[in-house]
């Protein structure tokens, strides 16, 4: 029987643990902090639970146009609560996860883990150690620090510590304006603090879909959230009951809290990785192939830790690829063109596949349309007015390449366009296939019909 190791209890993780198990290996899974992971623990699972939150009280917010009358003049949270069921939930989700994977036959060991030579792995420093044929690294990052603006857990914060306050921040200067800073500031705003968006591009999210980016900035705008673009923070400090944010040009912004989000640092520290012959990057992630293997041989690495696109769905999808092709399963190399992803702002941007950017500077010949939600008869009902479905076709044959939704649950839109990317369907097959009326998705439809070859 295979033994198999893993470091790591996150998606890339706990996901290669049970395919391990699936496959007939004998599997240990060593984690620090709990199964899940970061991702579970304090990043996609309590940001998506706080965001919950914030759509509830931005929809009735917005609901008086649609004639609905509330009691109060205003709708407020209740911010302990609201973190009360963030950890809470976060916490359930550990314990399913942790329970799934026991019950598929795994053993977890809590502790830090890390390869030795001699194919061993040892645990806490030496208070459990074993030898494992294959080893998975999933170890994750952590927030980046800057020393000029040092978190205290309490006004100055990582996105790890939010769920500690207990009350809204009146003002929340958020720096960064990447996926992170771009949801947190949308969330908090919704949530009714007021939010500055310290962002040093010209635009926020600078990587994603520049129209969708726009409309994004439309829509905060419009909800008087303050956006400093080409602002770059020099300093964080406390003072009085506040912080002080210091611009590199000399500016300064005031406010009750500041949330630092500007990017993460892979855990490669104490690992044992040099004297397993296991190589860096450049920027100092886990080198792997598209098959997750490092450079040592039955060592893979998977998630965060690899740097490789950083997101629960694709640490799960390099972690199970790597007991796939550890174990002598079918696997197919990753294929980063057929990632969904996500950005969690309201509206939310979707995308998958080629983007705009790739088109415009010709890495692919594909054709686009564009349309806008404002016409969908359901968008209308509904009393959505931002957003629209963009899609990308190869001009000979009509292959779906990509895809971008930016709406309201656009996370759940994007799932046609992705498998059309995944299948290579064509725009005229994904045009047959019937849609509700009225729907969004029709949307998704009707772009595909625009995009039909007359020759
Ligand atoms: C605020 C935020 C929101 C996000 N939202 C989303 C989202 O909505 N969707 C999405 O797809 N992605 C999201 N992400 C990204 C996602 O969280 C990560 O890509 C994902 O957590 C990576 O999984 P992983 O398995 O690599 O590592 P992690 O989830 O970080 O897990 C690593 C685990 O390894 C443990 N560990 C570390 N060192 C050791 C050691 N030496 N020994 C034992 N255990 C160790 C850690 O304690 C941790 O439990 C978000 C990220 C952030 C910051």
């Amino acid at each position: 029987m295979t033994r198999v190791a893993i470091v790591g209890g996150g998606p890339g993780g706990y996901e290669a643990a049970l395919v391990a198990a699936q496959l007939g290996a004998e599997v240990t899974l060593v984690d620090r902090d709990g199964v899940g992971g970061s991702a579970v623990l304090t990043d996609c699972v309590p940001s998506k639970t706080l965001i919950a939150t914030a759509e509830v009280v931005s929809d009735a917010a917005e609901s008086a146009e649609l004639g609905v009358e509330l009691g109060h003049d205003s709708v407020g949270v209740d911010l302990r609560r609201v973190n009360q069921r963030v950890l809470a939930l976060a916490k359930a989700q550990s314990a399913d996860t942790t329970a799934a994977v026991e019950k598929a036959g795994v053993q977890i060991l809590r502790g830090s883990g890390r390869l030795a030579p001699g194919d061993r792995v040892v645990v806490d420093e030496g208070s459990h150690e074993f030898v494992a044929d294959v080893a998975l690294l999933a170890t994750g990052a952590r927030p980046r620090i800057l020393p000029e603006a040092e978190p205290d857990g309490e006004r100055i914060l990582t996105w790890e510590q939010v769920y500690d306050l207990d009350e809204l921040p009146e003002h929340l200067v958020v720096v960064g304006s990447g996926v992170t800073g771009a949801e947190f500031a949308s969330a908090y705003n919704a949530l009714g603090s007021d939010v500055t968006l310290v962002s040093s591009r010209d635009r926020v999210l600078p990587g994603e879909d520049a129209d969708a980016a726009y409309v994004l900035e439309e829509v905060f705008a419009r909800r008087g959230l303050n956006v400093l673009s080409k602002s770059r923070a020099a300093s964080v400090r406390r003072e009085g009951s506040g912080v002080v944010v210091s611009l590199t040009d000399g500016r300064t912004v005031r406010g009750s809290h500041c949330l630092m989000a500007v990017g993460s640092v892979p855990n490669t520290e104490g690992l044992g990785l040099s004297e397993c012959g296991v190589a860096l990057d450049d920027r100092g992630f886990v080198k792997v192939d598209r098959v997750s293997r490092t450079s040592a041989r039955g060592v893979y690495a998977a998630g965060d830790v690899t740097g490789v696109n950083m997101l629960a769905s694709v640490a799960a999808m390099q972690g199970r690829t790597a007991m796939w092709h550890a174990l002598g399963d079918a696997v197919s190399p990753l294929n980063l063109k057929t990632v969904a992803a996500n950005v969690f702002t309201d509206p939310e941007i979707a995308t998958v596949g080629w983007s705009q950017a790739a088109v415009d500077a010709g890495d692919i010949d594909a054709v686009a349309v564009k349309l806008p939600l404002a016409t969908n008869a359901r968008a209308k009902m509904l009393g959505i007015r931002d957003g629209f479905v963009k899609l990308f076709c190869r001009p000979g044959t009509g292959i779906i390449v990509g895809g971008v939704v930016v709406a309201p649950r656009a996370s759940e839109l994007i799932h046609p366009i992705s498998l059309g990317v995944e299948a290579s369907l064509t725009v005229d097959q994904m045009a047959r296939a019937f849609t509700v009326y009225p729907s969004l998705s029709g949307s998704v439809a009707e772009a595909a019909r625009q995009l039909h070859r007359r020759d």
